[in-house]
């Protein structure tokens, strides 16, 4: 079964872990700018997207893994100064190849900062008519989620260009109720695999993606193949499987004609 990882950081691993993740029936992934260290200015965030297109691309194609690119700030990783110049120049960024999504964008605290920066880039996505992988935090989630999911309503983006990430059992009624897509990131810290697998079984495969939001803090290189099995032991049908591993994030990021 073809395995199309919705969100990773690929800058965070080695060699070894790429191959595994493609021995183990992974095709393709989004590989999201992220919060790599602290941003000293906008020349750092502009070397780290630059890396994610050039090298972690190139790593990721040599493991016969097809690399897609999601650019924008992550709210941990929001660079002391320059955010403007970041902003400004991201519509420009975002249209180079390979390029799918905003993201990862998202709050971490709430903070009136950050919500003003995410306010901005699910602007950028509205008007460039591209996905955003909005992250939600662990810690708080379902009142952070909530202004997560206010903020999109007031800019007013199309759901079907949203997916929240990180979804778990405290807000996914929430996220469910307000139509976006949704991702479950199965990580030890996150959810489980079971814990995902049941997830779907509860809540179905309509708008649900998985992703192993594989980074530098702990994380699984098999989360979904792992999830897959446990989907399997509960009896849940191959193709609500391979919507939530693969189908859903091809039609979410709109790349079927990149895919054999
Ligand atoms: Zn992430």
């Amino acid at each position: 079964m073809p395995i199309f990882d919705s969100h990773i950081h690929a800058d965070t691993r080695g060699w070894e872990d790429l191959r595994t993740l493609s021995l183990f029936g992974t095709r393709a992934v989004v590989t999201c700018a992220h919060d790599v260290f602290d941003f000293s200015g906008p020349q750092s965030v502009f070397d780290h997207y630059r890396r994610l297109l050039n090298f972690d691309c190139f790593r990721l194609r040599t493991n016969h893994i097809r690399p897609f690119v999601a650019l924008g700030i992550h709210p941990e990783g929001i660079p002391h100064d320059g955010v403007d110049e970041v902003l400004s120049r991201l519509p420009e960024l975002l249209q180079q190849e390979s390029v799918v999504a905003v993201g990862e964008i998202g709050l971490q605290n709430g903070s009136d900062w950050e919500i003003d920066v995410l306010r901005r880039q699910l602007q950028i996505g509205k008007d460039l008519n591209l996905p955003c992988i909005v992250h939600t935090p662990q810690k708080n989630k379902a009142e952070v989620a909530r202004l997560v999911m206010d903020v999109i309503s007031q800019v007013g983006i199309s759901l079907d260009l949203v997916v929240i990430d990180h979804v778990d059992i405290r807000i996914i009624e929430a996220v469910r109720d307000l139509g976006s897509w949704m991702a479950l990131s199965i990580q030890p810290f996150k959810i489980s695999e079971k814990e995902a697998a049941l997830l779907v079984q509860s809540y179905g495969s309509q708008r649900v993606m998985l992703d192993s939001d594989l980074a530098g803090g702990m994380s699984d290189v098999l989360s979904i193949p792992k999830a897959i099995f446990e989907m399997k032991t509960l009896g849940i049908s191959a193709e609500d499987i391979r919507k939530v591993t693969y189908d859903n994030a091809v039609a979410f990021y709109r790349v079927a004609q990149c895919l054999p």
